[in-house]
């Protein structure tokens, strides 16, 4: 039967479990700093107003209906996502390398593509999957849940709360050849902190010297940066270097849809005479294991986004929201450095300003964690980690100076 020892009592996902204690705590002070997903300067969710817009001329569609979408998803909502991430120009759609399907938002996404590496990337041989150190954890779980092990390269310095370049670049120069490499295209989950320009460059040219097959997730294009093309920058650079690779594509942030989960899943093949005979045996793969997962994809978010990025009004104003969403949160970076600075608290507060989209790795210790909640009913997750979002012109002083206290 199924006892304690057959199936143990699991840990709760941490981050749930501070959302929960959040609720409980009645102090009316109380910051919440866990959970990532945008707040608007009134600490409230956020619907952006062209996905209000695209609600509404959904739901007054005379044909809408509840019917199946195809097993691949809604075919407007995967050729717009393919533009969206790859660029309209890029060489891979022009050659037709390109297969995509709908998922479960980025986390099916993330999903579709371990699983199908887990069945067909060289499965007479061990494969390992690198992470970064840290990585959004759910990464792990996917991983493993599929039977494919992992490790991890180095990313976050504690000294220079930046990247460490020479950790992660020695790192995957000695993992295996055809490795998979694991990469946040930006906006990195939980640091904030991306490569440069000129260290993509390096690390595309190390990952194909060693045959890696590079993995991108990206949850955050437009969200980071407020530009969606600067956001898009390192998939686009590793495409058009003729890699090989796939990419977990997520519409919870840059639309506000996270409960509707919108994503989509890609695969893009090497350029070569027969890519597309390759490209199309990948996708017909795809959809068995799609039809056994899920069957097919939820509608909903996906028509909104859809709709959005093929109309191009819509399009202008949802990067109009997009740097509504993005500027606040750099506009919270800027003044949380600088009260920092102002009330002298011990230790150096740039990295605040020089890490992007909605996580900053503050550097505060488990210790200070956990004071801040005691004492202050600040919530955010023990390794340092805030949501820029949950942070407002009402609260940030007050954040400020807790953080002061609890360092001193
Ligand atoms: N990948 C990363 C790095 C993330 O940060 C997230 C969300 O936090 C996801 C994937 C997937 O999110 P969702 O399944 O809500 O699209």
């Amino acid at each position: 039967s199924f006892s304690a020892d057959v199936v143990p009592q699991a840990p709760e996902d941490p981050l749930f479990g501070l959302m929960a204690a959040f609720r409980r705590d009645e102090d009316p002070k109380k910051v919440d700093l866990g959970i990532g997903a945008y707040r608007d300067d009134n600490a409230k969710p956020w619907i952006l107003p062209v996905v209000k817009k695209a609600d509404d001329i959904i739901r007054n569609d005379p044909n809408l209906n509840h019917e199946y979408l195809p097993i691949a998803g809604l075919t407007e909502f995967t050729s717009a996502s393919q533009k969206l991430i790859l660029g309209g120009d890029s060489p891979a759609l022009k050659e037709k390398r390109v297969t995509s399907l709908q998922t479960v938002s980025g986390t099916g996404a993330v999903h579709l593509g371990a699983l199908f590496l887990a069945k067909f990337y060289k499965p007479d041989s061990k494969r390992i999957a690198y992470f970064s150190d840290p990585t959004w954890p759910n990464h792990f779980q996917i991983f493993s849940n599929v039977g494919l092990s992992y490790k991890t390269y180095p990313y976050f310095s504690k000294e220079t709360k930046g990247l460490d370049f020479d950790g992660f670049y020695n790192t995957i120069q000695n993992a295996d050849e055809g490795s998979i490499v694991v990469l946040h295209a930006c906006a990195h989950n939980p640091t904030g902190v991306d490569l440069t320009q000129d260290q993509w460059k390096k690390m595309a040219e190390l990952i194909r010297a060693k045959k890696h097959f590079p993995f991108f997730d990206t949850a955050y294009q437009g969200f980071a940066s407020g530009d969606l093309t600067r956001d898009g920058w390192a998939i686009r650079y590793f495409i058009e270097q003729g890699f090989e690779l796939c990419i977990a594509q997520s519409y919870a942030k840059n639309f506000g849809l996270y409960g509707e989960r919108a994503g989509c899943f890609h695969f893009v093949t090497s350029p070569s005479s027969d890519a597309q005979s390759t490209v199309g045996r990948i996708a017909s793969q795809l959809a068995i294991l799609q039809r056994s997962e899920i069957s097919n994809p939820p509608a909903y978010g996906a028509r909104i986004a859809s709709l959005v990025l093929n109309t191009p009004e819509l399009f202008a104003q949802w990067e109009e929201d997009l740097r509504t969403m993005s500027g606040r949160i750099i506009k919270m970076r800027k003044a949380l450095r600088s009260k920092l600075e102002e009330l002298g608290t011990p230790g150096t507060w740039n990295h605040i300003t020089d890490q992007i989209g909605m996580f900053s790795f503050t550097g505060l210790s488990e210790q200070q964690v956990t004071k801040l909640r005691e004492d202050s009913h600040v919530y955010m997750t023990k390794n340092g980690r805030i949501s820029m979002a949950g942070l407002n012109t009402k609260n940030i002083d007050y954040f400020a100076k807790a953080v002061d206290k609890a360092v001193r």
